[in-house]
């Protein structure tokens, strides 16, 4: 087949440029190529559905930003025939908290984040206390609280995007690239494992975890690895007051879900790797005396699920690789590092805009270029991650 732009990956981040360059005014043809339509290993369905402007960079505040300003109009704005398209959208808030040595970072943060017109209160520990009484917080230095921040549903924001943008004339190809034909300055198509090809003008590697393997068809190494992160989702022995999502120094972040809670902790020590297996120590080791320590009450939780699932970590720093990168034709939309569905409705607008407006009109997102890379300069995140 031929197409202008060929979207390589259907998860959130490829299924968010396919709408985006087909609602664009001037909308390009658009192939959303993905090996499993059923996202069994995927990132995206495997997520936990946060979405926050808690962040020190201000690309990553404008991201979330636009994230929840297009989630809240999700269900309107992605109907199909007059089919809505629930989400779960919930603004929940979130809320992060430090240990009396990172004050200056979470105040510098929270100064940012107000500069950005982000809805963020300081809490001292009396405050936290008072807000939510199980909390434990004589080890806290503070808290900083966004009440617009929330939650959705990972998979219905999938499916709700993949459904608006076939329905917008974006042609969602069910197949496994194995093969990119190019001549070193410029790609020419890709070749699927059923033999057929895709000609394209453009081509867009959202692989998420797998987008070193994308990358590797045409000769470059990028620093993006698949690092395993369990979600567990666990239920109270005796309820507690209702919680924002909470997010500590430690890692432990966790939020409200049906008659409990989903989170874990993140293990950046985590050896690289598309490992699918499940520890089942890790949470009694790790996650439940991090929650018991933080609220007393929960100390009585049961574990009901661990789900594994893969982070497409940017080693160098972090945050996303996007544009160009390595040929002319060919861009990088991955490396989230656990941001990228929360910031896929961003990085879809951003992507339209550098392909049919000729450069980012809305959020400049050069400094997640591939120069850095090539430069060794990362650009990262201060404080919580
Ligand atoms: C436990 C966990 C919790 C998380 N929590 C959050 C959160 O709260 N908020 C948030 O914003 N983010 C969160 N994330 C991160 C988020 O899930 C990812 O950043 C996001 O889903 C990345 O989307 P993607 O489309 O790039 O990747 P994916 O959803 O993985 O999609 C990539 C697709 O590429 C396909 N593919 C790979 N190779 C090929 C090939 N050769 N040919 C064709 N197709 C191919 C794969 O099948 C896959 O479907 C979390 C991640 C995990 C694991």
């Amino acid at each position: 087949m031929k197409t202008d732009v060929a979207v390589i990956g259907g998860g959130a981040i490829g299924a968010a440029i396919g709408y985006f360059l087909r609602a664009h005014p001037r909308a390009s043809e658009v192939a959303v190529i993905e090996r499993d339509p059923a996202f069994r290993l995927a990132s995206t369905p495997r997520a936990s559905g946060g979405v926050r402007q808690l962040f020190s960079l201000p690309e990553n505040i404008e991201l979330s930003k636009f994230g929840l300003e297009f989630f809240s109009r999700f269900e309107r704005d992605m109907a199909v025939d007059g089919a809505p398209a629930p989400i779960g959208f919930t603004r929940g808030g979130y809320l992060f908290i430090v240990p009396p040595a990172a004050i200056p970072v979470l105040e510098a943060n929270f100064a940012i984040q107000q500069r950005h017109g982000v809805d963020v209160r300081w809490l001292d520990p009396a405050g936290l206390k008072t807000q939510f009484p199980s909390m434990r917080v004589d080890d806290l230095g503070a808290g900083v609280h966004s009440p617009t921040d929330g939650w959705l549903d990972p998979s219905s924001v999938l499916q709700g995007l993949r459904r608006k943008a076939r329905a917008l004339g974006a042609i969602l190809v069910t197949g496994e690239v194995v093969g990119i034909e190019h001549d070193g300055r410029r790609a020419r198509n890709l070749r699927l494992k059923s033999g057929e090809t895709v000609e394209a003008e453009l081509f867009i590697n959202a692989a998420g975890a797998w987008a070193s393997e994308i990358t590797a068809m045409i000769g470059l190494a990028v620093p993006i690895e698949p690092m395993r992160r369990y979600e567990h989702y666990f239920e109270p022995g005796t309820p507690i007051e209702k919680l924002p999502y909470v997010k500590d120094v430690n890692r432990l972040a966790f939020r409200p879900e049906g008659k409990g809670y989903t989170g874990g902790v993140p293990d950046l020590a985590e050896p690289r790797g598309f490992n699918f297996e499940v520890d089942h120590d890790y949470f009694e080791r790790v996650v439940w005396p991090a929650v018991a320590h933080r609220f007393p009450p929960l100390e009585t939780l049961k574990l009901k699920n661990t789900m594994p699932g893969l982070y497409d970590q940017n080693e160098l720093d972090g945050n996303p690789i996007l544009g160009p990168c390595g040929l002319e034709n060919f861009h990088l939309a991955a490396g989230f590092s656990g941001h990228g569905l929360m910031h896929a409705p961003g990085i879809g607008r951003a992507f339209a805009e550098l392909i049919l407006d000729g450069g980012y009109q809305t959020i400049d997102l050069t400094r997640f270029g591939w120069q850095r890379v090539v430069e060794n300069k990362p650009y990262r995140e201060r404080g919580i991650l």
